[in-house]
């Protein structure tokens, strides 16, 4: 980058080059200034002052840096060379326009100053020389208005109140209809009120307007409606604003004059439709502001065609020169077309797929419509050529778009078109961490039982919790959202809400619950049951009242891009289900197999099983033990059927049960109670055990495979449910391929002794039933030392599945499920009040540097013995797509997630693929896997 502070771009030329033609140094505004100079488009001549001096100058004390102003003298000599104006001219003066432009868009949060360079003298030789004073007064006195607001820091209404008067003195309603003369006495009136307020003349050196509007822009860089914007928008990686002077060019010269803004396709349907307005005799602010309804941009064609055929023009060679949709506005002085921004886009959810698929099958115009622009002399040749074929590959469609995109595709969100901006902000009671995005309203319900009693006779409830417990998932999955006071993105609220793929706020510490009186104490206000409440899972705020919702629809063009991505990719993508219904929903997803089935949350799903999985730890015989699992085992039997018959055939990786004992234990009197009458025992009793099963740190306690080393009968009941239902299966005819996973080892031999007692249940039964039925027996890696020593465990092992929750945990020494309370100090900038120690949420994004080194670890010794070992990850990093990339550099064979994640993993792998050269190759890894 070079150390100029100062880009002059015109008459087709434009002065960055290399390193300095990017956004970094010139902002997108002067770089598509830059650009479209360059290819040829109609731009006014002008220069940037780069985003480096905006930094200089703060780092100086809001100075602008030694030379700055010697190179703006000597841009705006240039500027005068391409436009044959003088600055400052008494007889035919150079306006400019002076707008701010960081690297990326911030609407309405930066400042503009136009008509700059006009003074006493100047208004009047413009009057003179455009023959219209009505529209140089008027030029003049938005002049004075801006400055005076934008530079000097005055209040805008004073002066907004005297255009009023004076209109209403008039009797008239719009500012066209007022006469020069009456212009004339407003920029008296307002240089008077200035004068009154400063204490000095408004200046007339078009030099020192110069320099207040430069450092105007750069101030409106840290202003609190600039800061908070970014504070809101994430935005962390910018350092300040370039300015933009520009020759002005007139649209508010009279009935062949106008302005707009437009986009080159429709940005909410994503149509191949020329979509924008404009106003006749107007200024961009007027465009902006709303003051006067727009026309619609088809109707330009009839007002002034040629203009018209012109901007079609500008359109295509923008398109193919950006390869993406544009947002552009434009200005028309006398008929003739100037273009004065261009940059990609917002676009609705839908928008963004159909825009890709578009892109990369369709021409933006026809061989017609082409010819016509050509033969008009608008379009030429050369980019007609290009404006007739599609502009981007399938795989630069893939990897235009991003897991943000599909998010924003699937969840209902709040209807914005039926809420204002205002009541939004009033109705505002708490934000917290937003573990699963989408929006949903309900009343208000303190416990899990009462939520699945309200949502059983049709009400919509929102379950609110201090935390939840696996005990609580029944009125989970019954509420439409789920509220916590405390948890991070990986707590078990949050876990589960996202394998369904609803919205949920954890670690929301605003909130204060006082479960007896079923109320909460919330921003100052109190919420009781039954009360309403929406939560918008997407941003982590909590709102009162039951705020109008929209569902989502999902486009043809999703499933084409999705389509493509499966064609790219190179590794599978599965699932983590628990349920046939997850299993069903995750195949409609794109997963090709489970790659992890909690078993433990079936224990959890009504109330007969989790009596019998309490039965079963209570139990003080191994015979009465026995007894209680007996039980589960028709269950489970019949749920891993379920999901057999809709995998259909694809593998399916089941987990035998890993949580520590005490979380299936009741907690309340009447839990003790229940659990008594069934066993027999006394209520003391069960209390008693239920306390002898307490652990200090249930995350490294009796958990895991520990469960089935000290209770085999688990194992054996488990292994037995899962092979007699897949023989069942067999039976039927239906394919089944099953891999029984053991969680958390951490050694070869604890290891050995799992996998010796799973093949003597599995292969007695297989023998028995004399069917033929291949299953492996893995493990997960979530332990250090297992990943440490991986080419031990493989000697074991037919497969690996990294779970990166618990190995995240352990490595990094920090509690998946509390860490939320500080983490966000590790992950915020410091200018965010953080401490900026992590780049990402280490428990959403693999901490590639560090657990990431152990999963590359694993897998490298893990194939040392074993070159075909299968590895996967089930951890929540399988479906967030900076991991899932990871994933595939390191050679994994597939990644597992949420069945709601399953599209983005999809979109993710084939990202990588494409990152990588080599795409395609699926069918190689998915053969290599099953071997
Ligand atoms: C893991 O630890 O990454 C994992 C998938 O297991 P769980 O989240 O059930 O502990
Ligand atoms: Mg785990």
């Amino acid at each position: 980058m070079s150390k100029t502070h100062v880009f002059s771009y015109g008459a087709g030329k434009a002065e960055a080059k290399g390193a300095d033609l990017s956004k970094n140094v010139l902002g997108g505004k002067g770089l598509g200034l830059m650009e479209m100079t360059s290819i040829g488009l109609p731009v006014p001549a002008g220069f940037t002052v780069t985003i480096q001096t905006c930094e200089e100058y703060y780092k100086l004390g809001r100075k602008l840096p030694a030379g700055v102003e010697k190179e703006v003298r000597l841009a705006v000599a240039k500027l005068e060379k391409n436009t044959g104006k003088k600055f400052g001219d008494p007889n035919d003066p150079l306006l400019v326009s002076v707008r701010s432009g960081a690297a990326r868009s911030m609407p309405g949060m930066l400042e503009t100053i136009l008509n700059l360079g006009l003074n006493d003298v100047c208004v009047e030789a413009l009057g003179q020389k455009t023959g219209n004073p009505r529209f140089a007064y008027d030029s003049y006195r938005r002049f004075i208005q801006m400055y005076s607001s934008t530079a000097m820091g005055l209040s805008k209404q004073p002066m907004e109140d005297m255009l009023h008067k004076m209109k209403h003195d008039l009797g008239v309603k719009t500012d066209p209809e007022i006469p020069a003369a009456k212009l004339k006495e407003l920029c008296a009136q307002f240089k008077d009120f200035y004068k009154q307020n400063k204490g000095q003349e408004f200046p007339q050196d078009p030099y020192q307007q110069m320099w207040g509007a430069i450092m105007a822009v750069f101030n409106s860089w840290e202003a609190e409606k600039a800061v908070t914007y970014r504070r809101v928008e994430k935005i962390t990686d910018l350092k300040g604003t370039a300015v933009n002077i520009v020759q002005m060019v007139f649209g508010n010269k009279g009935g062949k004059s106008g302005t707009g803004v437009c986009f080159t396709r429709d940005p909410n349907s994503g149509e191949n439709v020329f979509y924008g307005d404009y106003l006749i005799n107007a200024q961009g602010e007027d465009v902006v502001a709303g003051i006067r309804t727009p026309l619609k941009l088809v109707t330009l064609h009839d007002q002034m065609p040629k203009a018209y055929d012109q901007l079609c023009a500008v359109r295509a060679m923008l398109e193919c020169y950006y390869k993406e949709m544009q947002d552009l506005e434009f200005t028309i002085e006398d008929e003739k077309l100037y273009m004065l921004q261009c940059r990609t886009g917002k676009r609705s959810p839908a928008a963004a797929f159909s825009i890709a698929v578009d892109h990369a099958t369709k021409p933006l115009l026809s061989k017609a419509q082409a010819n016509d622009l050509v033969k008009k002399g608008y379009l030429p040749k050369k980019w007609a050529a290009l404006a007739v074929k599609p502009v981007i590959t399938k795989a630069q469609a893939v990897c235009r778009l991003s897991s943000d995109d599909i998010e924003r595709l699937f969840y209902p969100a709040l209807d914005t078109k039926k809420v204002s901006f205002q009541a939004l902000k009033d109705a505002r009671v708490a934000g917290g961490i937003n573990a699963v995005p989408g929006a949903a309203s309900g009343k208000v319900v303190f416990t899990a039982a009462e939520a699945e009693e309200m949502a059983k006779n049709g009400e919509k409830v929102i379950l609110v919790r201090k935390e939840t417990s696996p005990e609580d998932v029944g009125g989970m999955h019954a509420a439409k959202g789920i509220l916590t006071a405390t948890g991070g993105k990986t707590s078990h609220a949050a876990v589960v809400a996202r394998g369904w793929g609803k919205c949920c706020i954890v670690g929301c510490e605003g909130i204060n619950i006082n479960y007896d009186a079923k109320e909460m104490f919330v921003g100052g206000k109190t919420i009781k049951q039954g009360d309403y409440v929406t939560l918008d899972g997407s941003s982590g705020e909590v709102y009162i009242g039951d705020l109008p919702l929209k569902e989502p629809e999902l486009p043809q063009s999703y499933h084409t891009i999705l389509g493509w991505a499966d064609q790219i990719r190179t590794i599978n993508v599965r699932t983590n289900a628990d349920t046939p219904y997850d299993a069903e929903n995750a195949v409609k997803m794109g997963a090709e197999g489970i790659g992890l089935c909690r078993t433990e949350h079936m224990f959890f799903d009504t109330e007969d099983r989790r009596l019998a999985i309490q039965e079963m730890i209570v139990a003080e015989t191994l015979e009465a033990r026995k007894a209680a699992l007996a039980k589960l085992l028709p269950i489970q039997r019949e749920d891993f059927y379920g999901i057999f018959k809709a995998m259909n055939g694809k593998p399916v990786t089941i987990r035998l049960i890993d949580p520590p004992l005490h979380e299936f234990t009741p907690k309340d009197d009447a839990g003790f109670e229940k659990l008594s009458k069934i066993t027999g025992l006394s209520v003391e009793k069960i209390k008693h055990r239920c306390e002898q099963l307490h652990e200090s740190n249930p995350m490294l306690g009796h958990r895991g495979c520990r469960l089935c080393i000290t209770y085999p009968e688990i194992l054996d009941m488990q292994v037995r449910a899962i092979i007699e239902a897949a023989i069942k299966c067999a039976k039927e005819g239906l394919k089944v391929y099953p891999e029984i996973m053991h969680p958390l080892t951490i050694e070869k031999k604890e290891l050995q002794i799992l996998e010796k007692q799973t093949r003597l249940v599995a292969d007695k039964l297989i023998k028995d039933a004399k069917v033929k039925l291949p299953y492996m027996v893995g493990t997960m890696i979530e332990i250090p030392r297992a990943a440490l020593l991986a080419n031990e465990l493989a000697e074991v092992a037919e497969f690996f599945s990294f779970g990166t929750n618990d190995l995240t945990q352990m490595t990094l020494g920090l509690s998946r499920d509390d860490a939320g309370r500080f983490l966000p100090t590790y992950v915020a900038t410091e200018k965010e009040g953080g401490k900026g120690i992590f780049k990402a949420d280490p428990f959403q994004s693999l901490d590639q540097n560090g657990v990431g080194m152990l999963v590359k670890m694993g897998i490298e010794r893990g194939r040392s013995t074993r070159p075909h070992l299968k590895v996967g990850i089930c951890g929540e990093h399988g479906g967030e797509a900076e991991s899932v990339k990871f994933c595939v550099r390191v050679g994994m064979n597939y990644v597992s997630c949420s069945p709601y994640r399953v599209p983005i993993a999809r979109l993710a792998a084939a990202q990588a693929a494409v990152e990588a050269g080599k795409s395609g190759a699926k069918k190689s890894a998915k053969k290599s896997a099953k071997k």
